[in-house]
């Protein structure tokens, strides 16, 4: 879901979002909200439920986390009666924290009630925008998300499916969508299937989330990914799976195995957990460095530096420790906030960085404000020397698909070489993962260049999606159209 200040403005970007649906369980909407508490990391900003009990939907929402909106016996919670329940949690740097925005959607349409929540970013949102308002749909929000409802609300077709299978061809971008009609929940994804989006069970109900660590906590068992490109249907007779429009190759956003997943998740076949250390593997081997031990940077770094200290033979230990009770560096709104977010959360211990040659890891560097911050600590703490090795290659372009990640200009690896980052964050050397060994750690022989097998733009440059029509792409500054 992407988030614009005015309609017109697309430069307001930057989310990333969870979805959550459940179907055929009296304990609908609060087996939905343990699957969206598991899911908080993809969003903390605000999140919200709609629930179906066969008659009625009802609708909860709010700011903050999961647990301070549907606590266990809350009223919020006790009132979202029924056996169907989709929720949302919505990740937003922009300063539209309004209620107004924040999913699942629920409108009153011709066919009857429609619940709405997304993952990702539609990419032709402006235009599509436009041309709704010029021809007379009103908008409640100022968020991509709310276009696909007015579309199915326009549909010729008769079928509310037919109606949402048509407003689907219409747009383009990333997408995860859960939502609710009449007696049925639908999970779709985009063409390339980009973000995540998972099917699972527990006793007669079904599970749409987009990870799988939301079916762990409630006891439900994986069945498969939603295709790239499917619309599955499930009501009282089971799951039935469609396809929209032509089948593509999918290219599901490699950075999800880098950070955005949890570890504890089972995506598209893979471990994430596994992929990540398999990254640091592989970096070790590309980049090795005599030290005296590894030590990663908490918590997103840990899985990829264990990965590395097995793979280079030198001991792993806790050099910096993190205080659980800051949320991600990236939720703070400004730069300057941002800083300070890093101190609140890490800390060294010094001890055992003392007088040590230190090799640190990271999933990734963005604006370089926590490797900045993080190799000073270790300095402060007496490390002998800092080496930093980092569990992707240089995120040179912003991502449009549903992942925060500031304009280009903001982007250290857009602006600086290797070295240069490497002076600038103080570190005696630094190495990136390449994209090759990134393939290679996912598993695949090498980047199939003709085609290749994740969206890696973050690293690359090369949009998978059509850029034409697209606000996201207008902002960018790198010869997008
Ligand atoms: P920075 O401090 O700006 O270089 O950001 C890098 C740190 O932010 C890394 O430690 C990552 O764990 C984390 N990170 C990377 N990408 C994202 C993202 N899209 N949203 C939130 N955090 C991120």
């Amino acid at each position: 879901m992407t988030v614009t200040t005015s309609p017109f403005d697309a430069d307001k970007l930057n989310e990333e979002c969870a979805v959550f649906g459940i179907y055929g369980s009296s304990e609908a909407a609060v087996l939905t909200a343990l699957g969206l508490h598991a899911l908080q990391h993809r969003g903390q900003e605000a999140t919200g439920m709609v629930s179906f009990d066969g008659v009625h939907f009802r609708a909860g929402r709010g700011l903050g986390h999961v647990s301070e909106n549907f606590s266990a016996g809350s009223e919020k919670l006790k009132k979202l009666v029924g056996h169907s329940a989709i929720g949302h949690n919505r990740y937003s740097t922009t300063g539209e924290s309004e209620t107004r925005n924040i999913q699942p959607f629920l409108a009153e349409l011709a066919f009857g009630q429609f619940a709405l929540a997304h993952n990702g970013n539609l990419t032709n949102a402006e235009r599509l925008h436009r041309s709704l308002v010029e021809t007379g749909s009103l908008f409640q929000s100022t968020t991509d998300t709310e276009s696909i409802i007015h579309l199915v609300a326009r549909s010729h077709q008769n079928e509310p499916t037919e109606r949402i299978k048509e407003a689907l061809m219409q747009i383009e971008g990333a997408y995860a969508l859960v939502c609710l009609i009449d007696d049925k929940m639908i999970g779709m994804r985009d063409a390339l299937g980009i973000r995540p989006l998972v099917l699972g069970k527990l006793d007669d109900a079904y599970v749409l989330a987009s990870e799988t660590c939301a079916f762990d906590i409630i006891g439900a068992e994986y069945i498969r990914d939603i295709e790239a490109g499917e619309m599955v249907i499930i009501d009282k007779d089971g799951v039935q799976s469609h396809k929209i429009g032509k089948a593509k190759q999918s290219r599901f956003c490699v950075f999800e195995y880098i950070y955005f997943a949890r570890p504890d998740s089972n995506l598209e076949g893979r471990s994430v957990y596994k992929a990540r250390k398999e990254i640091g593997a592989v970096l070790a081997k590309e980049s090795p460095v005599a030290a005296d031990i590894v030590i990663p940077v908490p918590d997103s770094g840990v899985p990829a530096a264990l990965g590395y200290a097995e793979a280079a033979h030198i001991p792993f230990d806790l050099g910096i420790i993190r205080n659980h009770y800051v949320g991600r560096t990236f939720i703070q709104p400004t730069q300057a906030d941002r800083s300070s977010g890093v101190m609140m959360k890490h800390n060294a211990n010094a001890d055992l960085v003392k007088d040590k040659d230190i090799i640190l890891v990271d999933d990734s560097i963005v604006r370089g404000t926590t490797s900045r911050k993080i190799v000073k600590m270790m300095r402060d703490a007496g490390a002998k020397s800092v080496h930093m090795r980092i569990a992707s290659p240089p995120t040179t372009n912003p991502c449009f698909y549903g992942v925060d990640t500031p304009e280009k200009e903001k982007l250290m690896a857009a602006r600086m070489t290797v070295d240069e980052i490497a002076k600038e964050i103080g570190a005696d050397s630094l190495a990136f993962i390449s994209l090759d060994g990134l393939y290679q750690a996912m598993g695949e022989s090498a980047r199939n260049n003709d085609s290749p097998q994740f969206c890696d733009a973050c690293f690359t440059g090369e949009y998978p999606i059509e850029k034409i029509g697209s606000s996201a792409y207008e902002r960018s500054d790198d010869g997008i159209a």
